[in-house]
């Protein structure tokens, strides 16, 4: 599916593996090509309604992944061609054996008879825009369409990208200056059916929004690189292509790493794709709530070998989700970062503003910090199951003189197994406030600092892996409720998350110095 451009990228940084790092990314939306339907119903701008087949269809979704793997072909430019493709064949590969017999040996779907026009766009052998050969093949012929520095005319015939401000011309005037016919009205009918297909094609996969639909608020927003391992390299915004020279709109943030450093989801959700195609290569999309509202996150350019979570996932912020590569189209190892606020078919905005507009500031230089993936337990197992017999009843508790439930002795156990580290204190008699400590159902955790002194740094790293795992396995555990860093969540109330703690005044009861849990009873 790469085209000659990407290969000769590729060729390019083997040869200067010192490059800095310059990222070339899609403008515009997101053309990554989901399931193709077996039919589409559209309408045209005249009122026809025409109903297309997978065979039409899958024709169409060649034609918006070779747009995706073009610098400077935008959801517009795919519009175009979708539109000429549209009118020229009605969405099918024509042969011509009537002016080039042989034409009727390559795959086809019927056989057309305008002049010596062949396939999805109707070129010309005679008019220079390539062999039989060439134009009976849909990609070939859709790249022919394009056109530009990487078409395979260049520069005449003139492609898409060969017309000079196609980008102001209405749509219908660009195809027709493209296939040099006098008749944009023509091209126009088409610009609705060729919108729907578009979006249905490129519609987020369905898997993504399965179970509950909106996700649960996130416990945190982090940054997606490890401390002192990444260098910015391109903003957000309008930029001169730093190949093309051509000016584009970067849907992104790029980060220049070393290949293989850990990325990290910055927020708890679920991932609604996670695949190795098209322009971004290797590419996570993450569903989230975010301070109420959906966002969508993408990581883009991995290696095949670097996407470590699966559609449907669901992750915690900061989890190890994939590892910089430099796939796609990518001139060295970066992340691109995008942040989507409503969802993966949205616009996207400043991701670098956003991480800072959440607290997950960026640090540069420093050590080199493991980073919250690498925390201590972060990759902490499934714990054991209650091994049976009366939760409820009292045992001593190995964390002070008095006595805790079976259950809370358990969670003790389990925990302390996985998380070494961390230092607990569970029964306390409390007179006079109403917690569960001194019914034995209730520790405190701190990780290295000392109840008054605020989790920072590695400390609060290792609360929230310890805070994750407690989360994950709540089930299995018998967690109730969880108190950290302002914020409480229970089981009863998942759907909804990380909630605000109305209750904290100080570093110890706003809990940032320490993990309260408490177990429920009974079985
Ligand atoms: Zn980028
Ligand atoms: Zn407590």
């Amino acid at each position: 599916m790469f085209g000659p451009t990407v290969i000769l990228l590729g060729v390019g940084v083997l040869l200067n593996p010192a490059a800095r790092a310059e990222a070339t990314c899609l403008p515009g939306t997101s053309l990554v090509v989901g399931p193709v339907p077996d039919s589409l119903t559209a309408t045209t701008r005249n009122g026809e309604t025409i109903t297309l087949s997978r065979q039409q269809l899958t024709h169409a979704a060649t034609i918006i992944t070779a747009g995706s793997q073009i610098e400077g072909i935008n959801h517009r430019g795919v519009t175009i061609a979708l539109m000429a493709a549209l009118t020229e064949s009605g969405l099918r590969m024509l042969s011509n054996t009537g002016t080039y017999p042989e034409s009727g040996e390559y795959p086809n779907d019927g056989d057309g008879s305008d002049h010596d026009s062949l396939g999805l766009f109707q070129m010309r052998p005679q008019s220079g825009w390539g062999t039989v050969a060439d134009l009976m093949d849909p990609t070939y012929q859709t790249r022919a369409f394009y056109g530009g520095p990487g078409g395979p005319n260049y520069p005449s015939p003139r492609g898409l990208l060969d017309i000079p401000g196609w980008e102001q011309m209405d749509p219908g005037e660009a195809a027709q200056a493209v296939e040099v016919s006098a008749y944009p009205d023509r091209y126009r009918n088409y610009q609705p059916v060729a919108e729907t297909i578009l979006s249905t094609l490129t519609r987020p996969s369905s898997s993504g929004d399965g179970g509950a639909g909106v996700m649960p608020e996130t416990s945190r927003v982090l940054f997606p690189l490890p401390e002192g391992t990444w260098v910015k390299t391109s903003d957000f915004g309008p930029r001169i292509h730093p190949i093309t020279g051509q000016q584009s709109v970067h849907t992104g943030t790029d980060y220049a790493a070393s290949d293989g450093t850990p990325i990290y989801a910055v927020a708890d959700g679920r991932v609604t794709t996670a695949e190795f195609s098209g322009g971004y290569g290797g590419l996570i999309v993450i569903d989230h709530t975010v301070a109420g509202q959906r966002v969508a996150t993408a990581y883009a350019h991995m290696w095949e070998t670097g996407i470590h979570v699966q559609a449907g996932d669901t992750v915690t912020a900061g989890q190890h989700i994939g590892d910089v590569g430099s796939s796609g189209n990518s001139t060295g190892p970066h992340l691109h970062l995008e942040v989507r606020p409503g969802g993966p078919g949205s616009e996207a905005i400043d991701a670098a503003a956003w991480l800072a507009d959440h607290g997950a500031t960026e640090h540069e230089g420093g050590d080199n910090g493991a980073g919250p993936g690498c925390a201590p337990g972060a990759d902490a197992g499934t714990p054991e199951e209650f091994p049976g017999g009366n939760p409820d009843v009292m045992v001593d508790d190995p964390t002070s003189s008095g006595q805790i439930t079976a259950r809370l002795l358990h969670l003790h156990t389990q925990g302390t197994a996985a998380f070494p580290d961390s230092s607990w204190a569970c029964y306390s008699p409390r007179p006079g406030t109403v917690s569960e400590h001194p019914l034995g159902r209730a520790c405190d955790l701190t990780f290295g600092n000392t109840i008054g002194q605020a989790a920072t740094g590695p400390a609060l790293d290792a609360g929230w892996a310890v805070t994750n795992w407690m989360k994950t396995n709540a089930e299995t555990l018998g967690v109730e409720y969880l108190i950290w860093q302002n914020q409480i969540w229970s089981l009863a109330r998942d759907t909804e998350g990380w909630r605000p703690y109305e209750h904290g005044t100080d570093v110890t009861t706003r809990h940032d110095d320490h993990l309260h849990v408490t177990v429920r009873s009974g079985s």
